[in-house]
């Protein structure tokens, strides 16, 4: 494994130098375009890009998908100060794309826990649009100390038992500053066996952008969590859903 700065330092070389067939940087030119034309708050990088200009980080994006995301999104913030000369840059995604294996539903078994995998299939079913907390500030109300916990979009919630400085137990969320995103429940199903679905979370500007019966290529992270609260022993498999490129509407299909 390589070292957290490490992977962040490098991947702030490939946003800076990467040149593509046509001598174009490619990722500055994205970023420069983000912070002008298109306000948008996602970097696409395209995984053979980076294959190219760094294997080993490549197959540790594969390996180690959590680490890698973050020190992507670490790097492209080093990146806007330092070329774009942003005080306070805004936060951007890192979703990757373009991976060398794409699985169907079926395909993707427990050997894919928390690793960075692709996937094709259809949108089967699409849930509501709710919110979500990545970082939940608490407070507590008989001394005003605040903590702050970083949440999971899966699972449960992460609470302090009782207050860091007066061990008081009336700990309450302190909304005004706690950080807020949209999020959104898919079910995605096998091309050719709809019985075999995989559920999957969106988050923020992925939330809204397909809808059933779309045919999609997806990466992300595989998650096992349990299925019911009853029964403990039963897991079920999530994908945390790190890019998404529709291709077309399937006809005749449910
Ligand atoms: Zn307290």
């Amino acid at each position: 494994m390589i070292r957290q700065e490490e992977i962040t330092a490098r991947l702030v070389q490939f946003f800076k130098e990467y040149l593509d067939e046509n001598e174009n940087l490619t990722y500055l030119n994205q970023l420069r375009e983000i912070l002008t034309t298109s306000p948008k708050r996602s970097m696409e990088i395209n995984w053979e890009h980076l294959s190219a200009f760094n294997p080993e980080l490549a197959g540790e994006l594969l390996e180690n998908p959590e680490d890698v995301i973050l020190a992507a999104e670490d790097a492209i913030q080093i990146v806007l100060q330092e070329e774009f000369f942003k005080k306070n840059p805004p936060k951007i995604h890192a979703r990757f794309y373009g991976l060398p294996k794409t699985y169907s539903i079926k395909e993707v078994g427990v050997e894919n826990i928390n690793k960075f995998i692709q996937i094709e299939g259809i949108v089967a079913r699409t849930g509501g649009i709710k919110t979500f907390s990545p970082r939940i500030t608490f407070i507590c109300e008989d001394c005003g100390y605040t903590m702050i916990r970083i949440q999971k979009p899966f699972g449960k919630a992460i609470k302090p038992r009782k207050c860091e400085n007066c061990g008081g137990k009336e700990i309450e969320i302190d909304t005004n500053e706690s950080q807020f995103l949209d999020i959104q429940q898919i079910w995605i199903q096998d091309t050719s066996d709809k019985r075999t679905k995989i559920k999957a979370i969106l988050l923020d500007d992925l939330v809204d952008t397909v809808s059933t019966k779309d045919k999609i290529i997806a990466t992300g992270i595989l998650r096992i969590v349990p299925k019911e609260k009853r029964s403990p022993i039963i897991f079920e498999k999530l994908l945390e859903v790190n890019h998404i490129t529709k291709q077309a509407k399937t006809e005749g299909q449910t």
